[in-house]
């Protein structure tokens, strides 16, 4: 199987992103992979602290060698927003290809020092994963909200210190990007809007790859534009989650009686299954090479 990088490095010439998707249980594993088979594209699978406990760090780490063991596609796992340097060191020793540093909510000094001193442990454990670290505030968990706050973006002067100082390979920026959905975005009433000349000027100023978290909700030009713009890898997981829910609730009115909980969780595999299909066929629309397989 090819490595991260070089997957990240064709798909940043491509003009085209790597899908990431969090994945807290096996419905949504099955599904992302289900998915990125029938399109043939390579795919990051995420999971926070959170959804490692619930699964086991190790454990995911065993279910997704299996996997990918089964097929060529390109597989990758992500210890997503790893808060100590004890749950970075444990990621990298189970086998993750990328682990995401996230002291963002300390001083920027700080951040520095704390997300340095990971990226050194865990390229001691093996110098092949890559260290992904973040700056500016994008707010926490990937569920539904009740208002929008204001967030203090990322600049690109504060991208290029970090960058040099800290020696991660992928840069998260606060870019007008948030964690989590308004109910209004569930229904698609309104949608969150990126600032793209910023990222464009993140991109320059860092020169590493970028990746755009809270991507569920994001307005679909918006996303093209800020692929055209140097994102490499955009996270979708409040709209898995939603979908998860849905299909759960539809299967369980539909089917009253069942209790075989492979006949329920079809349901729910097919619906975050679409979701994910939908947002891997538009990550890579805009590239020059590109042939939409959709519909045949
Ligand atoms: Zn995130």
């Amino acid at each position: 199987m090819d490595t991260l990088r070089n997957v990240l490095t064709q798909s940043e010439k491509a003009e085209v992103a790597v899908g990431h998707f969090n994945v807290a249980d096996v419905v949504l594993l099955k599904a992302v992979l289900s998915a990125a088979h029938e399109a043939g594209d390579p795919v990051i699978v995420g999971a926070s602290e959170g959804e490692r406990d619930f699964l086991g760090t190790r454990q995911l780490a065993a279910l997704v060698k299996s996997l990918r063991e089964e097929s060529d596609l390109p597989v990758f796992l992500n210890a997503d927003h790893t808060h100590s340097l004890a749950k970075a060191m444990q990621a990298a020793n189970s086998g993750f290809d990328l682990v995401g540093v996230d002291f963002s909510a300390l001083p920027f000094e700080q951040n520095v020092s704390r997300t340095k001193e990971a990226v050194e442990a865990i390229k001691a454990i093996n110098p092949a994963i890559m260290a992904e670290g973040e700056i500016g505030d994008i707010g926490t968990g990937s569920e539904i909200h009740e208002t929008a706050q204001q967030r203090r973006l990322t600049t690109p002067e504060e991208a290029r210190q970090f960058v040099r100082s800290t020696g991660i390979d992928i840069l998260a920026p606060a870019v007008g990007n948030m964690h989590g959905m308004l109910e209004s975005m569930v229904h698609g009433k309104t949608r969150k809007r990126l600032d793209i000349e910023r990222i464009a000027e993140i991109k320059k100023a860092a020169g590493i790859f970028l990746t755009l978290h809270g991507g569920s909700g994001t307005d679909d030009e918006d996303l093209c534009k800020a692929i055209a713009a140097g994102i490499s890898i955009i996270h979708i997981n409040t709209e898995l989650r939603v979908a998860w829910r849905q299909g759960i609730e539809s299967a369980l009115l539909k089917q009253p009686k069942e209790v075989v909980p492979y006949r329920i969780l079809r349901a729910p595999l097919e619906a975050v299954r679409d979701v994910v299909s939908r947002r891997l066929r538009l990550f890579r629309s805009h590239s020059p090479g590109y042939v939409d397989v959709s519909h045949r």
